[in-house]
């Protein structure tokens, strides 16, 4: 691409230069410890190593899979080893015409947002957290709010080069090793290491989101509210997962649009709408215990959260940071769940389904007595590919503590959820059971031939890959 503009951040930047230098410094060790990953369920002791340039792929002995910044829920990004992206955390070239930024695979949503925002460049769809790197996002191939109007990550990757199990390293994009390309956004890891993205970012005014909330008093308004507002950019809604009966799926809908300068004027934020906020965030500095996490907490939270907005509808400005990723500003936010961990249960129905799948579903857990903490509602719209979870609909997320007879009570679900030809997202999984894979993925035998071709003696594998049999059997690996 001889139009980009060469940049090197690491060397102007001081914020960059000590967050390169620091994670440099622990690139040159092997982390031989206990890992898990956000749900913290489950764990497993085993090194982490750091990817080095020209190193020798042999030398990692045995199986291996790709990690970013194990934000992944489950056990995706956990394996006999770990080679880590944290070192690939440059940027190396932007086009500030077109918004084309190519960079190192370790670079987190956060890398982008403090070097792009204020350039007035926006990622073009985010993840709940901004602690995620841009490998992580392409392998599990992430959506945000706007998934029914600009789809996922996937639909803005120019290209990037993947490292394959031989330790060649290929380019591929929409025309160069198409399969290859298509198989590793949503391909969990598996297709190998990617080490450098192409993405297109989107133009941005302000740094701040024009908001519209509305509050709704059952599941049939809700359903509404997403079709009447269809149109909008943002949309994602909070349900009180507890209320039962004529207020099961009583929440709040968040609607949200890029503020333009024009609609900041005669605000506050007028004077400086790329604004990047300070590094503020507060610690919860042990796991809470378990007792604390309990039906009583949860349904007090939820009332809260509900009553909190008093009006039916209210209109006002946030600040992306806020929009975006409101859990950032606690670390460790998922020590809350206590030591046993949690895991998020993330599912997508059809919408000619989704009514009634998405009102049993709430039933079944309004009655289960495994309440979720969050619970969000988004709608997906047309999706392409092969592994990657969205497909046009609606896709419900829960936050479980982990306790006795959850994963009994998720398998049930999983059958709702297949029966209603959807599926669960591979990335927020822990506990999936290996026959619910094709039914979830029908194109499961043409990604694990592609699999077979470029790693045939599968060397990539991940501990969630083994549990669900994500591989060709052996005995038909060519
Ligand atoms: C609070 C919170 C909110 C979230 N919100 C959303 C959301 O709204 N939408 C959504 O889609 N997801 C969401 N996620 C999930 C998260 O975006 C994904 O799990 C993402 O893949 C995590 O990236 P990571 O860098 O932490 O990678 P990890 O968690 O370390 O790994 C995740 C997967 O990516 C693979 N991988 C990592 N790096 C590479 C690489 N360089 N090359 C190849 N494969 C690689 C791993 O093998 C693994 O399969 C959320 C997670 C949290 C904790």
């Amino acid at each position: 691409m001889t139009y980009m503009v060469q940049i090197k951040m690491a060397a102007f930047d001081p914020l960059s230069y000590y967050f390169s230098f620091s994670l440099r410094t622990f690139a040159s060790k092997t982390c031989w410890m206990k890992h898990t990953n956000w749900g913290k369920y489950p764990s497993i002791e085993a090194p982490e190593l750091s990817f080095r340039e020209g190193m020798n792929l042999d030398d990692l002995n045995g199986s291996w899979i790709p990690r970013g910044m194990g934000r992944c829920y489950g056990d995706s990004s956990l394996g006999e080893k770990m080679l880590s992206s944290r070192s690939l955390n440059r940027f190396l070239a932007f086009d500030p015409t077109t918004g084309i930024v190519r960079c190192e695979a370790g670079v987190t949503y956060e890398d982008l947002l403090e070097t792009f925002v204020p350039k007035g460049w926006f990622p073009p769809v985010t993840p709940g957290t901004k602690f995620v790197s841009m490998g992580g996002a392409l392998a599990s191939d992430v959506h945000g709010k706007n998934h029914h109007k600009e789809g996922s990550i996937s639909s803005f990757v120019k290209s990037f080069d993947l490292m394959l199990a031989s330790g060649e390293i290929v380019e591929c994009s929409p025309t160069a090793r198409p399969d290859l390309f298509q198989a590793t956004l949503g391909g969990m890891g598996l297709t190998g290491m990617i080490l450098t993205v192409t993405l297109q970012l989107k133009r941005i005014e302000s740094a701040y989101i024009k908001l519209h909330s509305v509050k709704n008093r059952n599941w049939d308004e809700l359903i509404d509210l997403f079709e009447q507002y269809q149109d909008v950019t943002y949309s994602v809604a909070w349900i009180d997962s507890l209320a039962r009966g004529k207020h099961a799926g009583r929440g709040v809908f968040l609607m949200g649009e890029h503020a333009t300068e024009a609609d900041l004027q005669g605000t506050k934020y007028a004077k400086n709408p790329l604004a990047i906020p300070s590094k503020k965030s507060f610690n919860i500095p042990f796991d809470f215990p378990t007792i604390a996490l309990n039906r009583l907490s949860m349904k007090a939270f939820n009332l809260f959260y509900y009553h909190k907005q008093f009006k039916k509808e209210t209109h006002g400005f946030a600040h992306y940071e806020g929009y975006f990723y409101p859990l950032d500003i606690l670390d460790n936010w998922n020590r809350i769940y206590g030591k046993r961990g949690f895991t998020q249960y993330q599912f997508v129905i059809p919408p000619e389904n989704g009514r009634e799948g998405m009102r049993d579903i709430l039933n079944r857990i309004a009655r289960s007595g495994h309440g979720s903490f969050l619970t969000v509602l988004k709608t997906f719209g047309h999706q392409e590919g092969l592994m990657n979870f969205p497909m046009k609909g609606y896709t419900l997320a829960l936050d479980f503590p982990i306790r006795k007879g959850l994963f009994a009570f998720l398998d049930e679900l999983d059958q709702v959820v297949a029966a209603h030809g959807g599926r669960v997202y591979l990335t927020k999984d822990a506990r999936m059971a290996p026959e619910m894979l094709s039914r979830f993925y029908p194109q499961l035998d043409k990604f694990k031939g592609i699999l077979a071709e470029v790693d045939p003696a599968q060397r990539i594998r991940s501990m969630q890959s083994e549990r669900l049999g994500m591989h060709q059997e052996r005995s038909r690996v060519r």
